[in-house]
């Protein structure tokens, strides 16, 4: 089996991938031999999809200060949040907007010239950062740009990792399976950064991009890092119905209302100060109530939803300002949003668990960092703010990047070469998995799981309901040992490739819902109607959950609170 060495390996190349690979390059000035991995094109990765804006104080003389973004934050979390990190978080996100100017995002303007910030929900000033709403796009492609004035670094686009190997409890590789080639090899490295976005496809119903799998916090699982807080899965406010495609809380933040089936803007019972505009987890919350409550509008394929109305707004702001939101309700509805409200109801749409990974981005193993979406440092708690996470990935790329370059150029040496392992794994997937003739299908499989998950982990959750999806999930687990892959062939074998993700798929929902059965309390966006209160007493605490080739161990670790004590939240 062919074997590829370089000194660092990029696994994801959305905004935290890409934006690591340039500071390792601006660090070493180019002499890193960098490897970087993406499952689709570099451009293809989700973090083009990132639509209203990113988050960062740029105006304390006009009354905005880190503090204030700390506290919304934390206060967001559900005070689940370490506090240091967040602090970071706060310190350093306005030093990224500038770095992005620089490097060439078109930010939208006011009209003094400045950047434009606009309002966003659960943050007490307008602090999201924007190009229109198709900001992720612009970020990626400034990033990907600048990456473009260094040659050191070898893409492998398409390239479908399949397994993460340590070799005496260091990273020693990846195996990869080149889809363009049909080729199986071992990508060496002696520095690993994890930024593999995700895991919204557990659900039917979501925002995310198909690829979107959480491979890579499954396979960090598999190799013995612990997943942090899996249970938190954010339900954003407003998914276009029926496809789920994400109308961004800029709609919300230009002055789009909420309303029920008799024309209210209900919000005014839930969050009378902030509105459409308080945190997600809220008004997803209210949303569902309304519609549980019968104040909801007949949808389709059961799915009743409420009314996202930006009439008001006029045309000129929403051309301006939300020119994607009106091409999608166009294209996809048929529906202009200048004249018609859009249907919206709750959708799967982030996670705010992920591989544990400390405030510099370190995971447990010493040779491996984390950043992005597939990461927990933990910033986001029970519940993030809108735009802080495309913020994240460019804080956590720019710091596991520079940490990255630091340990490269302090001696770091390759593991031994994984070889053994390399090769069961080619073995478990090209003479096990490829051949075996089972009489189950791998893609009623997968939907029967995001299924499974739409319906018991979704915005409200009870133990009962929990555990069944449990039950469930146990069949599944067991028809998918009988799969068989349609496909026989090697080259772009999509088939074997979503029956990869759908294997990686069945690990985490059994993570998730453990986690969510344990998590006897409501926090965030976990919602129990069992254990309807947040009970600081036993749960303000980290959810760890640890591989065991059976059902996963869970243990809690402390929350790092510096600042600010748990209070209420209100909004
Ligand atoms: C529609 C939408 C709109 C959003 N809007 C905003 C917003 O306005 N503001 C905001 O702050 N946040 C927003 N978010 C959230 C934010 O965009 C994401 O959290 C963030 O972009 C994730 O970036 P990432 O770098 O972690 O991963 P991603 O961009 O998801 O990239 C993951 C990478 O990993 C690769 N990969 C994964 N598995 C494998 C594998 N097995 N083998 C090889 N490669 C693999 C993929 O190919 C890809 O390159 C939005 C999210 C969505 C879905």
């Amino acid at each position: 089996m062919q074997q590829i060495t370089h000194d660092v390996l990029i696994f994801g190349t959305g905004l935290a991938g890409l934006r690591a690979a340039v500071e390792i390059c601006i660090r070493t000035k180019g002499a890193a031999d960098i490897g970087i991995v993406s499952k689709v094109q570099v451009m293809r990765s989700h973090s083009v999809c990132a639509e209203g804006g990113t988050a960062a104080v740029m105006r304390p003389e006009e009354g905005d200060s880190l503090e204030l973004h700390a506290w919304d934050t934390v206060k967001g979390s559900d005070f689940l949040a370490d506090q240091d990190t967040v602090e970071r978080f706060v310190h350093t996100s306005p030093d990224e907007i500038r770095l992005l100017e620089h490097w060439g995002v078109p930010w939208s303007r006011r009209e003094d010239g400045r950047i434009m910030q606009r309002p966003f929900g659960g943050h007490s000033f307008p602090r999201a950062c924007m190009a229109a709403d198709k900001t992720g796009f612009s970020e990626m492609q400034a990033l990907y740009d600048n990456l473009l004035r260094y040659r050191n670094f070898r893409r492998y686009d398409e390239g479908f990792v399949t397994s993460l190997l340590l070799e005496h409890g260091r990273f020693a590789g990846l195996t990869l399976y080149d889809a363009p080639t049909g080729e199986f090899c071992v990508l060496r490295a002696k520095a690993l950064l994890i930024a593999s976005g995700g895991l919204g496809n557990l659900y039917g119903f979501t925002t995310y991009s198909q690829t979107v799998t959480g491979d890579g916090q499954a396979m960090a699982y598999r190799a013995g890092l612990p997943l942090e807080d899996i249970e938190f899965v954010q339900f954003h406010p407003t998914g276009l119905v029926p496809s789920g495609i994400l109308m961004t809380e800029g709609c919300r933040g230009e002055g789009g209302y909420l309303r029920n089936n008799k024309g209210e803007r209900f919000m005014e019972r839930y969050a009378p100060k902030m509105m459409e505009l308080a945190p997600r987890d809220i008004v997803s919350r209210a949303e569902m109530t309304e519609i549980l409550e019968g104040r909801g509008f007949p949808g389709p394929e059961g799915l009743d939803y409420i009314q996202l109305d930006l009439t008001h707004l006029g045309a000129e702001r929403i051309n301006k300002r939300l020119p994607l939101i009106r091409e999608v309700c166009i294209k996809f509805l048929g529906l202009d949003p200048i004249t018609h409200p859009i249907p919206i109801r709750p959708v799967a749409h982030y996670s705010m668990g992920g591989i544990e990974a400390d405030i510099d981005g370190r995971t447990k193993v010493e040779n491996i960092w984390a950043a992005g979406e597939a990461a927990c440092h933990s910033m986001h708690g029970a519940n993030r703010l809108g735009c802080n996470s495309t913020a994240e990935c460019l804080v956590w790329g720019g710091i596991t990047g520079n940490q990255i370059a630091g340990y490269l150029s302090s001696g770091a040496s390759l593991s031994p070469a994984p070889e053994a392992q390399a090769r069961e794994e080619e073995k478990r997937i090209f003479e096990g998995l490829l051949r075996q003739t089972g009489t189950e299908k791998p893609a009623l499989i997968r939907r029967e799981l995001r299924t499974l998950m739409d319906r018991h982990a979704g915005v409200f959750r009870d133990g009962k309901s929990l555990r069944e999806g449990l039950d469930q999930l146990a069949g599944l687990k067991d028809r998918f040992r009988r799969v068989s892959v349609e496909d026989k062939s090697r080259i772009y074998n999509s088939n074997l490739i979503q029956t990869l993700e759908t294997a990686n798929m069945l690990e985490l929902v059994e993570v998730l819902l453990l986690s969510a059965v344990a998590r006897e309390e409501s926090r965030g966006g976990h919602a129990r109607t069992d254990f309807s209160v947040r009970d600081d007493a036993r749960f303000l605490a980290h959810t760890m959950a640890y591989y065991t080739g059976g059902r996963p161990r869970l243990d809690y670790k402390p929350v790092t609170i510096t600042a600010w004590k748990p209070v209420e939240r209100k909004y």
